[in-house]
């Protein structure tokens, strides 16, 4: 007797090279199933343009089953009571996922899944996505793991698949979260294999050199964020297409291969960073809510000042580099990562803010929030792994740098816009009659300050040098470089 595979949809909303799918359709006839899960847009890194993505990923996802005569089945509800109503209508199922590497939300969420299947007599498949392995506690062959997983054939799903559906819940397309911030009007996503094929033929030649830009880096940068975090597009596909064109470019005439060849070595060199990090959060899922490096606690936390966190939340901080950033996330739910780098860093260095909130913050504004990336990003930015180079960025040095004639600053922070390429980078320090001038009184149109960086830097220095000295911070440096270090330089060492 065949028994119905439910195939769950989470974030991995696509056809192509989607293992779980594959695994299932192999088995018997599938039922595609995504679940609305109240609670979880009801979480502290949710936000609207979140659900707008999934909703737009999950209206592309309906039509390309459709076009395999296949019904996407949408219900909402809790997912233990999605799956008693699946089994009282259908009969019992083996229910297939890939492995989440999600918050403890998700985490919680999933084991109480796993505990109803048992329950209940039904299989749960577990399929990974990523090059990230469950079960692996420090880094010892890792690496290799990854190029294996990355080699492996994309799957395709079998052309006789057999489909079983089911009703979704009414209206479920008018569904909204509650109560959650930051919508973004007019969001749309580009087709995931364009955005890829766009990059790798086109636009990426300039990515190294023109990434930490925010004004070349939207167009230079491959924008497949927000593609892979909600499952359009499989990783393993684009490491796969990145390697393919990498070979392609070296059969060219070297005069011919222009600055392609370190383009896609630097990007290359991202995708494994992506894994990289995200092993890091799936051998230490508490990175959510602890210091990676112990000897930290209690460095920022009774010292947090909610008037400079809502003063950075909303980019009024008085840096108009910064206040520009902010602005841009807060309006198109994306900004590249030296930027991303910096505005986390303005938090928790200038402001001395403890990385939680600001990290929740920033979630709700990605487009592409991906745990995995993002808690281990944030630690490492905020000086707490115990092992990073502190890396404190000086808003006004980042800002002649990446934004010298102010284009950038001019759109976004349009109240400074009247100073010159050079003072409107820091207007505090225009002469009274400098300011009148363009029509920008500092402290009246325009904040001053909220910090003094240098001050502030010097003391964060301080603060961390302290903590670093101190013998439980050397042991939580060994320890932290031995459960989540790249192998890659200490066996440069050891040879
Ligand atoms: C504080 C902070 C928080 C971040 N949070 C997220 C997040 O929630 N989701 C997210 O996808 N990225 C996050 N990043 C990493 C990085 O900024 C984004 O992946 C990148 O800007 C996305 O744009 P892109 O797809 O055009 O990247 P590209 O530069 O074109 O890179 C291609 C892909 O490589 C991966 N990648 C690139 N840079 C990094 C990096 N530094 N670390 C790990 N993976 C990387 C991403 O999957 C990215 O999509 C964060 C960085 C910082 C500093």
């Amino acid at each position: 007797m065949t028994v119905l595979q439910v195939v769950w949809f989470k974030r991995d909303l696509r056809l192509q090279d989607n293992a779980a799918l594959v695994a299932a359709a192999e088995r018997g006839p599938v039922l595609p199933l995504y679940v609305i899960e109240p609670e979880l847009w009801q979480q502290p890194t949710s936000a609207l343009r979140h659900w707008q993505v999934v909703l737009h990923a999950l209206q592309d996802l309906q039509q390309a089953l459709a076009e395999r005569g296949a019904k996407l089945c949408v219900r909402i509800g809790d997912m233990p009571k999605v799956l008693e109503q699946l089994r009282d209508n259908l009969g019992s199922f083996t229910l297939h996922a890939h492995e989440e590497i999600g918050e403890d939300w998700s985490f919680q969420r999933d084991k109480t899944v796993a505990q109803w299947c048992r329950n209940n007599g039904s299989a749960f498949c577990e399929t990974p996505q990523f090059g990230v392995f469950r079960g692996q506690h420090d880094r010892d062959g890792w690496a290799a793991r990854w190029q294996h997983f990355m080699r492996r054939d994309l799957v395709e799903l079998p052309l006789q698949t057999l489909w079983q559906q089911a009703d979704s819940s009414p209206n479920w397309q008018q569904w909204q979260p509650d109560q959650c911030p930051h919508p973004l009007p007019g969001l749309a996503l580009a087709d995931a294999q364009h955005t890829l094929e766009d990059f790798l033929e086109h636009r990426g030649e300039q990515y190294h050199l023109q990434m930490s830009s925010p004004i070349s880096a939207p167009e230079a940068c491959s924008r497949l964020s927000v593609q892979l975090a909600s499952g359009r597009i499989s990783m393993r596909s684009v490491v796969q297409n990145t390697w393919r064109i990498q070979q392609q470019v070296k059969t060219r005439p070297a005069e011919e291969r222009g600055t392609w060849p370190r383009a896609l070595s630097a990007f290359q060199s991202r995708l494994h960073w992506h894994c990289h990090f995200m092993q890091k959060f799936e051998s230490e899922p508490a990175l959510e809510f602890y210091n990676m490096a112990r000897s930290c606690d209690g460095l920022r936390e009774d010292s947090f000042s909610e008037d400079k966190f809502q003063a950075w939340c909303s980019g009024h901080t008085g840096y108009p580099f910064i206040d520009a950033c902010m602005r841009y996330l807060l309006t198109t739910g994306w900004i590249n990562f030296r930027m991303r780098a910096m505005l986390m860093s303005f938090a928790a260095y200038d402001l001395w803010l403890h990385w939680r909130r600001p990290a929740h913050h920033l979630a709700q504004l990605f487009i592409d929030f991906e745990p995995g990336i993002h808690y281990p990003q944030i630690q490492m930015q905020s000086g707490t792994t115990g092992i990073n180079t502190l890396r404190i960025y000086n808003p006004v040095k980042q800002s002649t740098d990446q934004d010298p004639n102010g284009t950038f600053i001019r759109q976004w922070v349009p109240e400074v816009s009247g100073f010159d390429d050079l003072r409107i980078h820091s207007p505090w320090q225009a002469t009274a009659l400098e300011q009148m001038a363009a029509g920008c009184v500092v402290g009246e149109h325009y904040p001053r300050p909220i910090v003094d960086h240098l001050t502030a830097a010097r003391f964060a220095k301080a603060q961390f040098a302290t903590v670093r000295r101190s013998s439980a911070g050397k042991a939580d440096s060994k320890n932290v470089m031995l459960k989540h270090g790249s192998r890659k330089n200490s066996k440069r060492r050891t040879a």
